[in-house]
């Protein structure tokens, strides 16, 4: 039966994918989430029974470690979002994050550009996340993104709102550049801005794991 659901599964995907938009593919969730029925929208989802995650083991040439990495990525290094505005609580600590994966020695570079289809959003949603990610694909590679920032649970969550508020746009430019969710659980030594279980109030920088795992991309 699970084969069964599996074959139809690829097959949605493909159907799917002619259009190149898919729904959510990993988001940043709260541990509350996880536990939640609808856990298919978090990492393990795709790390169990993702088409998507069986298409790019076929259609990659790339050497893909599936512990750290999604299978699908922005292929250019280079990325830039549509400029955004919001009030200076915010704004500073999602210009912070773009910084941050600027600073580490990786060849990513995260910047605004008018003419970009990436966006980025925040705002009050009754979905239980910090922020999700949605994003369309063309094979491997990344064609757009919209991240959309919880600001409901966000601030219910943080003792420290900039940090907190870094650390989840830190990991969702994660999925951008290729990295998985690390869920609560799975060994990462050095630590990731892609575990559920980081202290988001002070874990706000890309970690070596993070950036090594970015290096196998680019
Ligand atoms: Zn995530």
């Amino acid at each position: 039966m699970k084969a069964l659901l599996k074959a139809i599964s690829s097959i949605l995907f493909v159907a799917i994918a002619t259009i190149t938009i898919y729904p959510v593919l990993a988001s940043e969730t709260s541990e509350k989430y996880i536990e939640s029925v609808e856990t298919n929208l978090d990492g393990s989802y795709l790390e169990e029974d993702n088409p998507v995650y069986d298409l790019n083991i076929a259609v990659s040439a790339r050497s893909i470690d599936f512990g750290r990495h999604q299978g699908f990525w922005h292929h250019s290094p280079i990325v830039l979002v549509r400029p955004f505005s919001f009030n200076p609580n915010w704004q500073t600590p999602i210009n912070n994050a773009m910084s941050n994966w600027n600073t580490r020695n990786t060849p990513v570079a995260f910047g605004v550009g008018s003419a970009s289809n990436n966006t980025v959003a925040a705002g009050s949603h009754t979905w239980n996340e910090y922020g999700v990610i949605y994003v369309s694909t063309s094979g491997t590679n990344i064609t757009w993104f919209n991240i959309i920032l919880n600001s409901r649970t966000i601030s219910s969550s943080a003792t420290n709102t900039g940090n907190f508020i870094t650390s989840v746009m830190v990991h969702e430019l994660g999925h951008v550049v290729g990295l998985r969710d690390n869920p609560t659980g799975v060994t990462v030594p050095t630590g990731s801005v892609m575990r559920f279980d980081r202290p988001r109030n002070s874990l706000v920088m890309p970690t070596a794991f993070d950036v090594a795992s970015v290096n196998m991309l680019y």
